[in-house]
């Protein structure tokens, strides 16, 4: 079987070569012999990991093989070794919204629903395959290029999980800062937790900061859990209405009365986006 030096080129041991870190992984470009594709190569480590982290692994790449979709990062091939597993995505040159969020201070309302626009089409992919991904947030939404209107493309999804018997308990994940009031109370939750964290998202890009926040952990909890946030003068007198009453309805509390990601494509504030023509 062929392993991943066959088939890519890679210097493990430049660090001009790595795109990204993540808590178990490091992210490295690396080119395709054949074909010169450049390409990002997720490395995981094995042998820092226990038996049930080996099954998460198989788990995100058997769900990122279920997913073919413009606004989701590809996965092109996987190898593992005796010490490590290589995930081999397609290359996604922009760099993180999170970065990009930072650069801009926060992002106009037309740009931001363009870009909240595409990662819901990315994400409706997902919900109807009954993927959740469950780590939506800046960090893990890439930029196609380093261009303007540049797409938007959804990654990582090393936390993702499949829904295969409709809403149940799949355990205490996320970021403390997009985590759903379902998930902190440990019930059942299903792919609404992953519009929670959308309307989170939203929120930031629309003004620079998140809208839950305390250096208390706990206190950040109980915050999410009672729904309280508010739009503070004067950075978000000039917001329109129907981008408020987007976010109210995905940080509404109740999952059952949360709007979708189906609906919230059809939410009025999201009537004209545009998404771009040509994505790679
Ligand atoms: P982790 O599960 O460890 O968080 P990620 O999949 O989020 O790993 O990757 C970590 C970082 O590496 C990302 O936040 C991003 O900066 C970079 N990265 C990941 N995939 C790609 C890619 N396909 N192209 C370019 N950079 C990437
Ligand atoms: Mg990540």
């Amino acid at each position: 079987m062929a392993q991943f030096t066959d088939v890519y080129d890679c210097d493990f041991n430049d660090k001009g070569t790595v795109l990204g870190k993540g808590a178990f992984s490091i992210v490295h470009r690396c080119v395709n012999k054949a074909t010169g594709e450049v390409c990002a190569v997720k490395v995981i480590n094995t042998a820092k990991v226990k038996s049930s982290d080996i099954a998460k692994i198989e788990r995100e790449i058997a769900i990122c093989t279920m997913l073919k979709h413009d606004h989701i990062v590809r996965l092109r091939n996987h190898y593992k070794d005796r010490t490590h597993y290589y995930l081999v995505f397609e290359y996604v040159s922009g760099g993180e919204l999170f970065d990009e969020i930072v650069t801009r201070s926060f992002y106009n309302e037309k740009d931001a629903r363009d870009c909240m626009y595409q990662i819901l089409v990315g994400l409706q992919h997902c919900h109807e395959r009954n993927i959740i991904h469950r780590d939506l947030k800046p960090e893990n939404l890439l930029l196609a290029s380093r261009e303007k209107d540049a797409p938007v493309k959804i990654t990582d999804f090393g936390l993702a999980v499949l829904m295969e018997n409709g809403p149940s308990y799949f355990g205490f994940a996320g970021t403390p800062g997009y985590l759903s009031p379902e998930v902190i109370k440990r019930q059942a939750y299903d792919t609404q937790v992953d519009v929670f964290a959308c309307g989170t998202i939203l929120y930031i890009l629309l003004c620079g900061y998140p809208p839950f926040w305390d250096d208390n952990q706990q206190a950040l909890y109980e915050q999410i859990k009672r729904g309280s946030y508010d739009y503070p003068s004067p950075e978000w007198d000039t917001v329109t209405p129907e981008a408020k009453d987007l976010i109210d309805r995905m940080l509404t509390t109740n999952p059952t009365r949360r709007i979708t990601v189906a609906e919230a494509l059809k939410h009025p504030w999201l009537a004209d986006a545009s998404v771009p023509s040509t994505v790679h």
